[in-house]
Formats: C-alpha cells, structure tokens, sequence
C-alpha cells in the first residue's frame, strides 16, 4: 500500500484525505493542532466546492447546517441598491456555514485513527523514492508520497520555495457569527455594502445565524487589541445603514476574528519530487470571492484522480499541479483586483465604482459566476 502523508488537517487537507479514499488510498494526516477546535466565521462553500462534497458523502451534512445563498445584492453604505445578480442555476446551491461544521462534517468522515493530532511537521527530505517528514517532537515518518496542506505559513512551501512571507494587500478583514437575524434582511441573498476604503458583508449561514465581514484600509502594521475589535468596528462603521452596526453589537466580542488580506504572486513551482502542496500552502487568495476553502476542495480531487490516472511518481504530482495552475491563478488574481476595487476609498472612486458596478451587463456578471461555479472538478481533463 503507497504511504501517504498528509501535512495539515484543514479543509483542504482532510478533502484531500476523503478524496484519496475513494480512489483507494489510505492517507494519514499529520495535524499540528493538539484539537481542532470550534474555531473560526462563517465560511461560503460555493457550487464549485458543493458538487465535490456531494461526491465525497458529506453534503447531507453540511446542507443541514448552511444557509442557502441565491442572489447578491450590493449596496452603498447608506443601503441604496446599486446592483442585484442571482445565481445560475448549476446543479448545486451556493451555501453559508460555519466553518467549525465544515470541518466537522470532513472529520468524521474519516477513520478517526487516520488523523494524528499535535504534530507538528518542520521539513523533510527525499531520499530516493521515499520521503521522510521530521517532526517537531523528534519523530521522522517515512512515506511515499508527502501532500502539504499546511495553509498559508506553509513551513513545507517555505522548504521548497524560500518566497518570504504572503503579501499584504492594504486592508484588514474582519468576521463574526451572530444568533441575530434580522427581520429587514431578505431571505437567502448575500449583502455587500460600499462605502470608502471599507465594506461590508452579510449572508444566512444556517441555523438561524447571520455571518458577517467588515473590512477597512489599514497598513500591515496597524494596531490590533482583541478587546477593542468589537468597539473599533463599531466606530468605523458608524453612519452606515442598519443592520450593519446591530449585527457587530449583537456579535460575542470574544469571537469576532481580525485578519490581513493576504495573498501570493502565482508560483509556477508547486512541489518538488514526491511532494506537492495544496490549498492555501500554494495559492492562498484574498477572501473577496470566498474561494479559498472551495480551490483546496477542488485540489484535493484532482490529485486524487491523477493518482488514480497516472499511479504513484514523481511526474503524476507534475501533471496535478499542471492541471491547477490555470484555474487557481485566475480566481487569485481576480480576488485581488475584486478586493483592490472594493477597498477605493476617493469620492471619485468610489463615485466611479458605484457607476461601473450599475452599469454592468448583469449577463457579464452572470458569466463570470458560471466560469467559478461550473468548474467541475470530476470532469475536467486531465
Ligand atoms: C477572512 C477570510 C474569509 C474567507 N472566506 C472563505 C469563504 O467564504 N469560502 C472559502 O472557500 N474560503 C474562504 N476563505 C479561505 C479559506 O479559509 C482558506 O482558503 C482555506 O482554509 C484553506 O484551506 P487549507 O486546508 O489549505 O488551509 P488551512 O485551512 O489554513 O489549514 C491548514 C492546516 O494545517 C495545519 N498546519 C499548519 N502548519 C502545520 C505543520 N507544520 N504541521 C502540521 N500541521 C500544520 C494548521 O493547523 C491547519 O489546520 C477565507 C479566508 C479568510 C482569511
């Protein structure tokens, strides 16, 4: 039986795991956290990633869970409409849930033996057709084949790459789950709103819950109490329309979560021998499309499938990385411009932002959610 190491038990580690099953493997995963906790905002799982997990038998789970997203409206700050889409239909909803019931969902879906918890991998080396991953505890486990999904600090990127650090993006993004869910909000869309050098985002994630983001210009270096989250928020976005600042109050402020916007030039290397990365540890994206969780989803299925194409060696990962290279650069990049629009923070900018969005063929739009959500990752060829 090929050994397969699996660095990183996220979301796309575990997808990667469920993924290697059903083609036969029987991976471990090598997770440093000593749990994996309840953590974590709402996360949208898009119908790109959802077909994957209905084909990995743990959509039933989620679906009970989430919310389902049918349209998005974007406003202004002070709730005018600028623009409404609703989704094409693609066989598969668009859903919100929280984060911790997808990673859940992946969990138990694997033989809990499978799953090694507070293990910390620092590098590995290759020798021969064998790799060995050393830990932080002192151990080496030797296996076949070594996938990194260790996010985006990816220490097994680092070995292979030595780029540095991800790439600050000029503003903060911050997220919370709240019970509340207010009456004025209409059903099954997702909210964005603009104002300058800030938004703010609203949608259903199940439950009765209503998950938001807020984001707002700030260099790399800006201060950040925890305490003070709750508060901060709550003055930037003073004067905007309700229910913005209800959904901030009605947020424990202990929960509400603070980070970056970071992303990565594409690589064009992504392994090296018999190890690859995947998810975030290649292409972490800025969060603007909520792609980055549905891009690990899909990595992990098309490693497995090339496994199961071209068995196990050194050019099979090369053919897998081949295959992802196009589809993860594209989403990357058009986050990051997404995100570089959205956070214009002029009079005239946002002015002219406004005008663009409003005059935009709602039929572009439309074509440009057909060109992430029919992305099927069963199908392509490979
Ligand atoms: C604000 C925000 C909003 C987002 N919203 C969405 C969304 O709506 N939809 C979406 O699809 N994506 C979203 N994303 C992106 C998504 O969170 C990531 O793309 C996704 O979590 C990547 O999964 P991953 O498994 O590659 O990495 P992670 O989920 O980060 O998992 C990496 C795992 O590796 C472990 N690890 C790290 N180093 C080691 C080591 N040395 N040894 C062992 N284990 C290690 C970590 O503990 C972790 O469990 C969002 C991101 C942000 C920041």
């Amino acid at each position: 039986m090929t050994r397969i190491l699996i660095v990183g038990g996220g979301i796309g580690g575990l997808s990667a795991a469920l993924a290697l099953r059903q083609v036969g493997f029987a991976p471990e995963v090598f997770e440093q956290a000593p749990e994996l906790l309840e953590v974590g905002a709402a996360i949208a799982v898009w119908p790109n990633a959802l077909r994957i997990l209905q084909r990995l038998g743990v959509a039933d789970q989620v679906l009970t869970r989430a919310g389902v997203i049918e349209q998005v409206r974007w406003l202004n700050w002070d709730g005018r409409l600028i623009k409404h889409v609703r989704f094409p239909s693609t066989g598969a909803p668009a859903v919100a849930l929280h984060r911790a019931d997808l990673q859940r969902a992946l969990l138990h879906a694997l033989p809990a033996s499978s799953i090694h918890l507070g293990r910390v991998c620092e590098s590995y080396q290759q020798i021969g057709d064998e790799i060995h991953a050393r830990f932080a505890d002192g151990a080496t486990v030797t296996c076949d084949l070594l996938f990194g999904a260790d996010g985006l600090h990816s220490r097994l990127r680092a070995q292979i790459l030595a780029d540095g650090p991800p790439r600050h993006r000029g503003y903060t993004v911050w997220r919370g789950v709240t019970d509340c869910a207010p009456q004025a909000l209409p059903s099954n869309t997702a909210l964005e709103l603009y104002g300058r050098g800030q938004r703010f985002g609203i949608g259903p994630v199940g439950l009765g819950r209503t998950g938001w983001w807020a984001t707002a210009n700030e260099r790399a270096d800006a201060a950040e109490i925890p305490s003070e989250r709750q508060r901060k928020l709550l003055t930037l976005f003073a004067g905007w329309c309700e229910p913005v600042r209800a959904l901030i109050a009605a947020t424990p402020a202990e929960t509400i979560l603070h980070t970056a916007a970071l992303d990565r030039p594409p690589s064009k290397q992504w392994g090296a021998g018999r190890m690859t990365l995947l998810g975030d540890a290649i292409h972490p994206t800025t969060p603007n499309l909520g792609q980055g969780g549905c891009m690990a989803i899909e990595d992990a299925v098309v490693l497995a499938r090339c496994l199961l194409k071209y068995g196990v060696a050194t050019q099979t990962l090369r053919t897998y990385e081949r295959h992802r290279h196009a589809r993860t650069t594209l989403i990357t990049n058009y986050s990051r411009y997404y995100g570089r629009i959205g956070q214009w923070q002029t009079a005239s900018s946002t002015r002219l932002r406004g005008l663009l969005l409003s005059l935009l063929p709602k039929a572009l739009l439309q074509h440009v959610l057909h060109l992430i959500f029919d992305y099927d990752a069963y199908a392509v060829d490979i």
